[in-house]
């Protein structure tokens, strides 16, 4: 991607051209992917940080239903 007005390499994909100062492409498509990308970031936190919360629940209510037959099934075999 190259700045607009200055046809200035713009690699790193900045809002601002890094030579001239100006915005380095359209504005309606820079503001779309700003939004996108921030939006999307702060979801993706959330909605990991509930994942992993309700996934680890999940997984301790398994260990212990495992963890239950086993001993019920290890108090079985003595009787
Ligand atoms: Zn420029």
């Amino acid at each position: 991607m190259k700045c607009k007005h200055c046809k200035y390499p713009n690699k790193e994909g900045w809002f601002y051209c890094r030579s001239c100062g100006k915005k380095a492409n359209e504005s309606k498509f820079t503001t779309n992917m700003y939004m996108g990308s921030d939006v999307g970031k702060r979801s993706d936190i959330e909605f990991s940080v509930v994942d992993s919360d309700t996934h680890m629940k999940n997984l301790e209510k398994q260990r212990q239903a495992k963890h239950n037959k086993y001993w019920k099934e290890k108090i079985n075999a003595i009787r």
